[in-house]
């Protein structure tokens, strides 16, 4: 232990508030001592009793580096009482005590053991980083700490973080702060924007600081691997005035290559680093700081619908971190290779992970431990809902999950489930939607032991049964890298020509990827030789050694067995390769409009068009593993599908028989005026195939006929007066008088009544000469009918034993308040003899009476006779009596 560290200063604070309570926040600088001593700390003072105290390290440099110090610290060996784990190592053993370990590691070991038996103290370190799953690790260790294990430490260490609301959401715990005094960092930023190269900008600052004769080492950040391996090559041919120790430092390299950063050398040390550096670890000596001010960040790629490392500006906070890494030991210097202005434009700092990021992954892991609501879970900060539910909807197309129906969702536990973390979780998250939530399946419980995208996983479970595991993982490190092939300019027919090389098949835009791949590695990834067959030769080398790695998780998961040849992914693999590719874009199937066109349907009623570089210009059903939207002429933007494989009706058939539905469907055929039968074929929503059907279904022709009648597109002359009032009175009678239920003869009724008529006809010729009387007024039971000519009689009877007609006004379907009154033209004389103004439905309905002068000209209506005639009729008597003297107006 290293007692003089600033740490130490708050120890007993640290030991005091986990033996009286179970959660602590620690926020104290980089450099401080936090990662190495806490542990320390908390084992010395026997908190972990026998078991053990986890340390979560968002990275595996970080992870091992550290592990290594507090052996040394400790005086003994690595792997004994303080070990690491990170994805391909493991350095621990059963009498570990202090384990570093990567988030990733334990949510692994939540599947295997969702209680985490065994882990009495859990440390967040570098929680200031908010990665995606440290968020995921916390929200679970809290729940677990809730419902399973209350003697269970929770300490969340930060450099930066304002700690309160991460205190708050672990129950308003408390907080300790340690104060570590810091030299000052002088800040130099370049006058002008510069264009070249950022490595070559970084040698220059280097160069600059050797020459003003400033001592110590120098730590230069770069975003990634290449970036830094060019970097170190432009500082080789510096004229340095004194000995120089180059040395890289990020992930990729071994152990011992890791070390050699923290080692003493003869000479200047230049370290050249990932951000690793900018928090992680700490380098001794380090007195100027150069940075790029670039990282590679975490992002969702709506083009290639995975998450994916993008090299983006670091924001002003990690800068800042980034500059105290110089002012640790004596006053520094910090070169920032962009401008003062460009300073003040970028963010203040990231917005956590698990609120830009793809959370496919996390959603799948989230259900295994028995959280099918990941939107509803209690989490420090809520990702995006509309994310998770693009998660929900990707896995569920790949085949990872099920919906399950409502009807049987579970009450309470769920055995099917297994141990889960989160009964009480589970309660609550179901609480807001009334949506069933997804069961694991079978396939998904395979996706989940490959840590890597859903799509990818899915993929190489389905190269597993066809044997072609190496070239389904090419395939998947062709989609996460960067772009292999440099795009083509218009005048670029040298690299065309040299990219036809490639293309061996029309099957699929893979295989001439694979191909180039091969080719710049035989060629040892020389720049020159791949620019000249159009090959981003930096990207064919990541591509590799991504491949790399998803076959070393393939054969540890026992997916590649002893027939699958492990050497070179081939890329003739047929058949066995198109399927594999195909179920991981499932959800990206298109189908071509028709031949010679590159216009294509997707599914979820999407629409795009296939890159004209595609080799796959014959197949008319494909998946695209690359879906770009681009600005057009005129059009807006246009969907851009590129990445093109392949895929057969069968295949799709076979493997996710639960998404195709076959229906037969009639359609109107406006130009020949009959209908069209058609078996129709889905996946999804996306109609894959339709075949005309020599023999409809009868029932559903005579649906059809009369839905294309009722929207307008032919004419039934038999659909006549007395029907159209007949429909009108049942209309009338069901609004009026509710009480007795009386059908009501809408528009869909209607339709259905008059299909039945026209069961079994196609054309519209035909259906005109149907008679139509029978069957509408068929709808009504013979009692129905006594009733409706007693309420709503298509006549009254008038003075003179005479019947005068009613017309009942058709209903248009946009009465609001009921269907208007019947009507009935009479003579005005004739009205003087009326007892009471005439009324229908049981009284409820009066008749509005048109009156008319005896010469049959309309004068006024009304519904109220003996009102009319006490108040409207003396206004017209006189006019009466002098134009029609004959008549007795009285
Ligand atoms: P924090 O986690 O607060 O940033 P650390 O515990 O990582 O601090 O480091 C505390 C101190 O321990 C550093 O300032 C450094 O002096 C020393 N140290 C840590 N790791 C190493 C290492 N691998 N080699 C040499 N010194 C180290
Ligand atoms: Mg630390």
């Amino acid at each position: 232990m290293d007692a003089s560290l600033p740490i130490h200063r708050i120890r007993d604070g640290i030991v005091g508030a986990l033996i009286t309570g179970n959660r602590l926040v620690v926020v104290a600088p980089t450099g401080s001592g936090k990662t190495t001593q806490v542990p320390q700390m908390v084992l010395d003072a026997g908190l972990a009793g026998q078991d053990r105290i986890v340390i979560l390290q968002p990275r595996r440099v970080a992870a091992r580096t550290v592990a290594a110090r507090v052996a040394w610290e400790r005086k003994g060996r690595l792997g004994g009482e303080v070990g690491y784990q990170v994805r391909f190592e493991d350095h621990t053993s059963l009498g570990t005590r202090i384990c570093f370990i990567t988030e990733g590691i334990l949510l692994r070991w939540l599947q295997e053991d969702p209680e985490l038996r065994g882990i009495r103290v859990l440390i967040f370190d570098e929680f200031h980083e908010r990665n995606l799953l440290s968020d995921v690790a916390l929200a679970l260790a809290r729940e677990i700490q809730r419902v399973h294990r209350p003697d269970l430490k929770i300490v969340v260490m930060s450099a930066t973080l304002d700690a309160e609301p991460v205190a708050a959401y672990l129950d308003n715990c408390p907080v300790l702060q340690s104060e570590c005094s810091m030299f000052p960092v002088e800040v130099r930023y370049p006058e002008h924007g510069d264009r070249r190269p950022i490595t070559e900008q970084a040698a220059d600052a280097v160069e600059t600081i050797l020459q003003s004769g400033e001592a110590g080492d120098i730590l230069v950040f770069m975003p990634g691997m290449g970036e830094i391996q060019s970097t170190l090559n432009a500082l080789r041919t510096l004229r340095a005035p004194e000995r120089l120790a180059l040395i890289p430092l990020h992930g990729e390299l071994p152990p011992e290559e890791q070390d050699r950063a923290f080692q003493p050398h003869p000479g200047r040390k230049i370290v050249v680093a990932t951000n690793v550096a900018e928090t992680s670890v700490t380098i001794d000596g380090i007195r100027h700081v150069v940075d790029s001010g670039l990282a590679r960040i975490a992002r969702y790629d709506a083009e290639r619908g995975i998450g994916t490392l993008g090299i983006e500006e670091i924001s002003r906070a990690s800068a800042d971190q980034r500059k105290g890494r110089a002012g640790r030991t004596a006053p520094g210097t910090c070169h920032r290779l962009w401008t003062e202005s460009g300073h003040l434009n970028r963010p203040e700092r990231h917005t956590p992970e698990i609120q830009r990021s793809d959370l496919a992954e996390v959603v799948l892991l989230l259900h295994s431990l028995g959280i099918r609501n990941a939107a509803a879970f209690d989490w420090l900060d809520k990702p995006d809902p509309q994310a998770v539910e693009r998660a929900e909807i990707l896995l569920r197309t790949l085949g990872a999950l099920q919906p399950r129906a409502p009807q049987q969702a579970p009450q309470g536990n769920d055995s099917s489930a297994g141990r889960t973390i989160g009964g009480a979780s589970d309660d609550h998250a179901a609480a807001p939607s009334a949506r069933a939530h997804d069961d694991l399946t079978p396939v998904g419980r395979r996706m989940l032991r490959l840590p890597m995208h859903p799509r990818f996983a899915r993929m190489l479970v389905e190269a597993s049964r066809h044997q072609c595991v190496p070239a389904a993982a090419m395939c998947a490190a062709l989609v996460s890298g960067r772009d292999l092939m440099m795009r083509l300019g218009r005048d670029d027919k040298s690299t065309a020509g040299a990219r036809e090389l490639f293309e061996g098949s029309a099957q699929s835009d893979f295989h001439t990827l694979m191909r180039a791949c091969q080719f710049a590695k035989n060629r040892g990834y020389s720049v020159e030789a791949c620019r000249r067959y159009g090959i981003n030769a930096r990207a064919a080398r990541e591509v590799e050694q991504t491949f790399q790695q998803f076959l070393q998780v393939a054969r540890r998961e026992g997916l590649l067995n002893s027939s699958t040849p492990e050497v070179e992914p081939a890329a003739d693999e047929g058949d066995a390769l198109l399927r594999s590719i195909m179920t991981g874009f499932i959800d990206q199937l298109c189908v071509r409009r028709d031949q010679g066109t590159l216009e294509c349907h997707l599914t979820g009623a999407r629409t795009g068009t296939l890159m004209r570089e595609s080799v796959v210009q014959n197949s008319p059903l494909f998946v695209a593993a690359s879906i770009r939207e681009v600005p057009s002429r005129g059009r807006g933007t246009i969907t851009l599908l590129g990445l093109a494989s392949h895929v057969s009706r069968e295949w799709i058939l076979e493997t996710f028989p639960d998404r195709l539905h076959t229906t037969l469907e009639h359609l109107f055929d406006r130009g020949h005026r009959r209908v069209a039968a058609l078996k129709v074929e889905r996946f999804e929503d996306l109609i894959m195939a339709h075949e005309h059907q020599r023999e409809p279904d009868p029932a559903a022709a005579g649906h059809c006929l009369a839905d294309a009648w009722n929207r307008g597109w032919f004419e039934l002359p038999k659909f006549d007066h007395d029907i159209r009032q007949f429909i009108a009175r049942c209309h009338l009678v069901a609004a009026a008088m509710p009480d007795i239920e009386f059908p009501r003869f809408d528009r869909a009724r209607l339709v259905d009544c008059l299909g039945r008529a026209f069961a079994g006809l196609t054309l519209a010729k035909e259906a005109q000469a149907v008679p139509l009387r029978e069957a509408v007024i068929g709808e009504l039971a013979p009692e129905q009918r006594e009733w409706l000519d007693e309420l709503a009689p298509r006549s009254i009877p008038w003075p003179d034993d005479r019947k005068v007609k009613l017309l009942f006004p058709e209903p248009t379907g946009e009465e609001e308040d009921g269907p208007a009154e019947p009507e009935a033209q009479v003579k005005l004389h004739e009205c003087f003899s009326l007892r009471s103004h005439p009324v229908i439905c049981e009284g409820r309905v009066p008749v509005r009476l048109w009156l008319c002068a005896p010469d049959g000209k309309r004068l006024d209506s009304t519904t109220d006779w003996p009102v009319f005639r006490k108040t409207q009729y003396p206004r017209l008597k006189s006019t009466l009596l002098k134009k029609y003297p004959g008549v007795g107006w009285l």
